[in-house]
């Protein structure tokens, strides 16, 4: 009652000053705004006092596709970026049922045990399909996801690649401000995901069964490329000879490749996520490439790489939207498609024409 009243008072006082000037809607306005950059301060330092809760509130809004949300968020992120940057980012990718979930759980337990603090995210631009079953699924890392010293975030819903990409690094950079200081980056190995998570990480593992072809498992040239280590896993029960014969051909597979300008050979190890074998392994290898890498200036330098290319890819994928979006480009999009299908126009001049228009 008394707050009403009080409420009441200062509109009221607002509205009779005559330096201000204000009507009630504008004083409103002001209050609301105010009060938001308080929220938004609160999740700020929330953030950074590496509250969890927050830190997902604020991965909500950069998920959100509300324009305000955006708004709220750059302010956020801005903020927090001082304090990013701090972590160990890796990779991990490899077809549904590799092991990956099973496999980043015991990673996570043997870094929180060893006083690390682990995110976990995921990019699965596919999860729009599945609905994010894939790697959404909430019953996945059950014991990691309890442990105060983690935090495991599904995948941003059903988008395009570009903007999953996107959120994904605008997430990793509020968990590195809440004092993450291990992101565990996952994503599906079948499609174009891998490249994305590739661009945004330190290290790219991929996991990989031991018997399956590369067609059977989903996994292109490509990806082997990019790879700064695989790690054969299910190495266990009758699997285990197989899983040694898939480890000398992959490492066989991996000479072929040139060697990497960090100086890195990329290696292969065995697993069993299952039974926690070969994680520990795993770990002090991925502590040598740190080592190395950061030893050699390679580390500082493949972030700077990363970071160019992520200014050129924001930078094409909001011209290419405000294109898109434009009124101009939409009433005449169809038209000049269908002056491209009957051959009056050439694609050539259809875009010149386009391009023209958009900037009308
Ligand atoms: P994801 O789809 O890649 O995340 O795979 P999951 O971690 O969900 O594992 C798929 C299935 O493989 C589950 O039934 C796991 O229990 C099983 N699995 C995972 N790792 C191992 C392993 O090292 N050995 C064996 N035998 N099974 C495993």
């Amino acid at each position: 009652m008394s707050s009403s009243k009080n409420k009441k008072s200062a509109l009221q006082e607002t509205k009779s000053d005559p330096g201000l000037n204000l009507s009630q809607s504008s004083a409103e306005k002001i209050k609301a705004l105010r009060r938001k950059s308080k929220d938004i301060q609160k999740l700020t330092q929330g953030i950074l006092n590496g509250n969890k809760t927050d830190l997902s509130q604020a991965i909500t809004l950069i998920e959100s596709q509300s324009k305000r949300h955006t708004e709220d968020i750059k302010t956020v992120i801005s903020t927090c970026l001082p304090y990013s940057n701090k972590s160990l980012r890796i990779g991990i990718t490899g077809v549904p049922g590799v092991g990956k979930s099973t496999f980043i759980e015991q990673l996570g337990l043997l870094l929180v045990n060893q006083g690390h603090k682990v995110a976990v995210l995921a990019v699965d631009p596919s999860s729009s399909v599945t609905r994010g079953s894939i790697l959404g699924d909430k019953t996945r890392m059950e014991k990691l996801v309890q442990h105060p010293q983690a935090y495991i975030r599904p995948t941003a819903s059903g988008e395009s690649l570009g903007g999953v990409a996107r959120k994904t690094r605008e997430s990793i950079l509020l968990c590195e401000a809440a004092g993450f200081d291990i992101l565990l980056i996952e994503t599906v190995g079948v499609g174009q995901s891998e490249t994305a998570v590739h661009s945004m990480t330190d290290f790219f593992l991929l996991l990989k069964l031991a018997g399956a072809g590369d067609e059977l498992q989903g996994i292109k040239r490509g990806i082997i490329e990019m790879a700064d280590a695989i790690v054969i896993n299910k190495a266990d029960g009758e699997n285990i000879q197989a899983a040694k014969k898939a480890k000398v051909e992959f490492n066989r597979a991996l000479h072929m490749y040139p060697s990497k300008s960090n100086g890195w050979t990329p290696k292969v190890k065995l697993a069993s996520a299952l039974k926690n074998e070969g994680i520990e392994n795993t770990w002090n290898m991925l502590s040598d490439y740190f080592t190395k890498v950061k030893s050699n200036g390679f580390f500082k330098e493949k972030r700077s790489s990363q970071n160019k290319f992520w200014l050129t890819q924001t930078i094409e994928d909001s011209l290419k939207k405000e294109f898109y979006q434009n009124e101009n480009i939409k009433a005449e999009f169809p038209e000049v498609l269908e002056k491209i299908h009957s051959q009056e126009l050439s694609p050539f001049e259809a875009a010149d024409y386009l391009l023209n228009k958009a900037k009308s």
